[in-house]
């Protein structure tokens, strides 16, 4: 059976050239990168052109790259770390569609006496910059917006709100875990402060990240102990994973361009070769300032998790946009977020493609999948009831525009 991965959004193999790297840092140059000693020098070397390299691709300082085990807690330390820094205010604006990293971590603020507004976004996931400035009050200490979505892909307006940020003098922090390597990020340009990215999902190894931190930018650090990252990250430095990171860095950036534009061809060939045969499948990704490789799908009527389990059983991995907590299967805050009718929300499902996949992947898929969807159907109340032209609760109206068409193909 043919195994297809396109769950490049969960985490992405290693490169084989970024293993090439790092194994030289687990055999021969294992030195502490913290010891005196030609062995640590050695290491630390690495250390700082994994550093450089990484600096270089943001358009930032080496300085201000501080190297992490991952975006969870970049994330973490992003946020909580500069609003205990900060010498007045106690309000935080994010959105509702952050990763958990950031959302539980402005949960966390809420319970030590700090205010936080969840934005609402629109229903391609968007944020709106006008609503981040009516957010914005005399105690606002921080805002945090991701750059890119990691269920839909939707890219965020970060350079307008940056502005605003800039304008009123608040400190801008943003999770670009899935948009780094992807999308070109440019620190300056973006007028961030804070930024998180990790290794694992631009094909370098898990359990290494990044926060960038602009010079200047102050934040308590989350691991207290040694020197480490001039006393902003403790602990022994993970030198085969930075060396990792900088060469997913400067793989990333040699091909961006031409992997964007065959991705982005591959997406919307899914989308549209999925529209043209079934009905009732609407995109739930901007359709324009979405991640090349990212197109989440609803398929009205189904619940995700049994497209996902029948696309399993032929070799496909996907991901749903819903989390099945104890039972239940309750959409994702995003979909949720993007208030769309719970029927569109419960069969929505993600494609994250990447590197590996070709044109024959996506065609497999196209010829494996309606065949499921038909079947699932079949036995669906839910589309029973619809076909017999029974009202049943869809939600409002607006489902069928968010299809952007009526495709009414037979199935
Ligand atoms: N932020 C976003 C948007 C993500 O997609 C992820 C990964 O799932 C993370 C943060 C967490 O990153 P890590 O797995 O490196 O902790």
């Amino acid at each position: 059976m043919k195994k297809i991965y396109m769950d490049h959004n969960a985490t992405t193999p290693v490169h084989p050239e970024v293993l090439e790297a790092m194994l030289p840092y687990y055999k021969e140059i294992y030195g502490n990168a913290s010891s005196v000693h030609a062995f640590g020098r050695e290491a630390r070397t690495a250390m700082e052109e994994a550093r450089e390299k990484i600096a270089e691709f943001l358009g930032a300082q080496p300085r201000e790259i501080i190297f992490t085990s991952g975006g969870t807690e970049s994330d973490n330390y992003a946020i909580a770390g500069s609003v205990e820094n900060a010498k007045k205010g106690n309000h935080v604006i994010t959105s509702l569609i952050e990763h958990h990293a950031v959302l539980n971590t402005c949960k966390h603020l809420e319970t030590h006496d700090y205010k936080v507004t969840y934005l609402g976004v629109d229903r391609y996931g968007m944020v709106d910059p006008g609503e981040v400035r009516k957010a914005i009050t005399d105690d606002t200490i921080l805002i945090t917006i991701m750059y890119a979505n990691n269920e839909i892909g939707t890219i965020e307006p970060l350079k307008e709100i940056g502005e605003i940020a800039k304008e009123k003098g608040v400190l801008l922090h943003s999770d670009a875990v899935q948009a780094v390597g992807k999308i070109p990020v440019n620190v300056d340009e973006l007028g961030l402060d804070l930024m998180s990215m990790s290794a694992h999902k631009i094909y370098g190894p898990k359990g290494i990240g990044v926060l960038y931190m602009r010079r200047g930018t102050r934040a308590e650090p989350l691991i207290r102990g040694g020197h480490h990252e001039r006393n902003r990250r403790a602990g022994t430095e993970n030198v085969p994973g930075m060396v990792g990171f900088g060469k997913a860095v400067e793989i990333a950036a040699a091909d961006m361009e031409e992997e964007r534009k065959r991705l982005w061809g591959l997406t919307e060939k899914l989308k549209d070769g999925l529209q043209e045969q079934l009905k009732y499948v609407y995109a739930n990704s901007h359709p324009t300032e979405r991640l090349p490789g990212t197109i989440n799908l609803s398929f009205d009527f189904l619940e995700g998790e049994s497209i996902l389990l029948n696309l399993d059983m032929k070799g496909v991995g996907i991901s749903t946009g819903s989390a099945c907590t104890s039972g239940s299967l309750e959409p994702s805050h995003v979909l949720m977020a993007l208030a769309l009718p719970v029927a569109t929300a419960q069969g929505a499902i993600r494609f994250s493609l990447g590197r590996a996949n070709t044109e024959a992947d996506v065609d497999y898929v196209l010829e494996e999948l309606p065949p499921i969807i038909r079947r699932l159907r079949d036995m669906s109340p839910l589309y029973a009831d619809k076909v017999k032209g029974i009202e049943t609760d869809y939600g409002p109206e607006e489902c069928t525009d968010h299809s952007h068409h009526d495709n009414d193909e037979e199935e």
